[in-house]
């Protein structure tokens, strides 16, 4: 039988406000477990809570980033489970009343068309503890930090849209994209910044009905959300298959054998409306007030992109990615470099080179200002190629500018035509054999001759120019 999977996602995405949901203590990662506590965050009875307007308004962002509609009254609920990562027994979260609802983004399927996958709503919530599991000489024991206590999260959850693992890659991507946009968080797996879960379950293709579904958690990359669902599929076919039932439970990705294995699910309680935090109320102003600080969308960028600067699509495509790419990309291009020039040099050697360092564009001691400047040198042909590789590895190293390190190395081309012709001359008395080729009509001795006046000048000198003034030459 041929199989339809439905998947939804729930992801969690830490804010990256400087400060908790509910108190001041700082929300940023520490090496040093239970630094970054209060009575409010260690959730000892009776302390006060204040919501952020920092996160509301984080929160309220990241909804209109993915298209999601505010609500003008939501509210906290008590989430009731008990777990050593929640000692107070309840997680505060918006169950009944979340921050936005709908929502949603267009991704191109594998068949190039486009494909709308809806947000169902995104709710507002406190991170829990962390549990630190060690051993302690034959004893195992978990240890408690509460530094993420308290952290602010949204949480978006999807309709059930997908139907691959590669949809969810593509969408978590892109999902990804649009809030680093927005500024309102690192949105990174692999530091736990961005979680997922997914749904998943599977019906006889073109059925309508929805059956059993499994849950898959503990995914690091967006990679292995796309694995993880991959394989989840493929289990449930073969028990369909095999005439078992898939029971509705939860699993664990395992990265390193690539499979799922079941967990025991937590105790879930009911959602009992919070008295502590007071109702969030936005009136129209604020939302259309927020709707306006928004920035330009990757979409409306990078088709900008084509339009201002003359971009092929797929250069603004790679150009309008990463909001760190495009700003600096427009410095650039701002500085008066060929727009063109500059987005092949960005993502041809710049992002590779930056991403062997481990570094970030945005704090890169290669300015944008640096930048343009060795792409003028580029441009107007005073250094190769090659040259301006090895400019840029050296401009890491220092913050001289490139035209010194273009001095330094004597990389200057020369670019004077009485001194190219002299070059080409001397290469031609050195090889009669090439000039009798060229009287003869071969083509490819002309190659030979620029190349053995290159070598003349010690690479400086600039081979469009020679191989112009050697077209010109007569050989009778
Ligand atoms: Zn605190």
């Amino acid at each position: 039988m041929s199989y339809e999977a439905v998947i939804g996602l729930e992801i969690h995405v830490q804010l990256n406000c400087p400060t908790k949901l509910f108190c001041d203590c700082a929300n940023t990662a520490t090496e040093n477990a239970n630094t970054h506590i209060c009575p409010t965050c260690l959730w000892l009875p009776g302390a006060s809570v204040q919501l952020s307007e920092d996160a509301l308004e984080k929160a309220a962002l990241t909804c209109l980033a993915v298209n999601a509609e505010i609500v003008s009254r939501s509210a906290f609920d008590q989430k009731v489970y008990y777990y050593p990562d929640l000692p107070k027994g309840y997680q505060l979260s918006q169950h009944h009343k979340p921050l936005a609802y709908g929502g949603w983004l267009d991704i191109t399927g594998p068949d190039g068309k486009p494909n709308r996958l809806r947000i169902h709503h995104i709710h507002m919530e406190e991170d829990v503890a962390k549990l630190l599991h060690e051993t302690d000489g034959q004893t195992r024991i978990s240890l408690v930090d509460f530094n993420r206590a308290g952290a602010p999260l949204v949480e978006i959850v999807t309709e059930p849209d997908m139907r691959s693992g590669q949809d969810a890659m593509v969408f978590l991507r892109m999902l990804r994209t649009r809030i680093r946009y927005a500024k309102t968080a690192e949105c990174s797996m692999e530091s736990g910044t961005m979680r997922c879960d997914a749904n998943i379950s599977i019906r006889p293709a073109g059925s309508e009905a929805f059956f059993s579904k499994v849950e898959v958690k503990n995914m690091n990359s967006v990679k292995a959300v796309g694995s993880a669902i991959d394989y989840e599929i493929k289990r449930q076919q073969k028990l369909l298959d095999e005439g078992q039932p898939v029971l509705t439970h939860t699993r664990l990705w395992d990265p390193e054998k690539n499979i799922t294995t079941p967990m025991r699910d937590k105790f879930a309680g009911p959602c009992v409306p919070d008295p502590s935090v007071a109702d969030i109320r936005l009136d129209e102003s604020r939302i259309n007030a927020l709707k306006e600080s928004l920035p330009e969308m990757p979409a409306q960028k990078q088709a900008r992109f084509v339009r201002q600067y003359g971009l092929t699509e797929e250069e603004a495509s790679l150009m309008s990615a990463e909001r760190d790419v495009a700003d600096y990309f427009e410095a650039i291009a701002d500085k008066g470099v060929n727009a063109r020039i500059g987005a092949q040099w960005i993502s041809g050697r710049l992002l590779p080179a930056l991403k062997e360092k481990n570094h970030e564009i945005s704090t890169t001691t290669l300015s944008a200002d640096r930048a343009a400047e060795l792409l003028a040198l580029l441009e107007k042909e005073a250094v190769n190629a090659k040259q301006a590789r090895e400019i840029m590895a050296l401009m890491f190293e220092s913050e001289k500018p490139a035209s010194r390190i273009a001095d330094e190395k004597g990389f200057k081309q020369i670019t004077d035509i009485a001194a190219l012709n002299a070059l080409l001359d001397a290469a031609l008395e050195e090889n009669p054999d090439a000039v009798a080729n060229l009287r003869a009509g071969k083509k490819q001795a002309s190659g030979f001759i620029i190349g053995q006046a290159m070598q003349k000048s010690g690479g400086r000198a600039n081979p469009k120019i020679l191989s112009d003034l050697l077209s010109r030459k007569k050989f009778a």
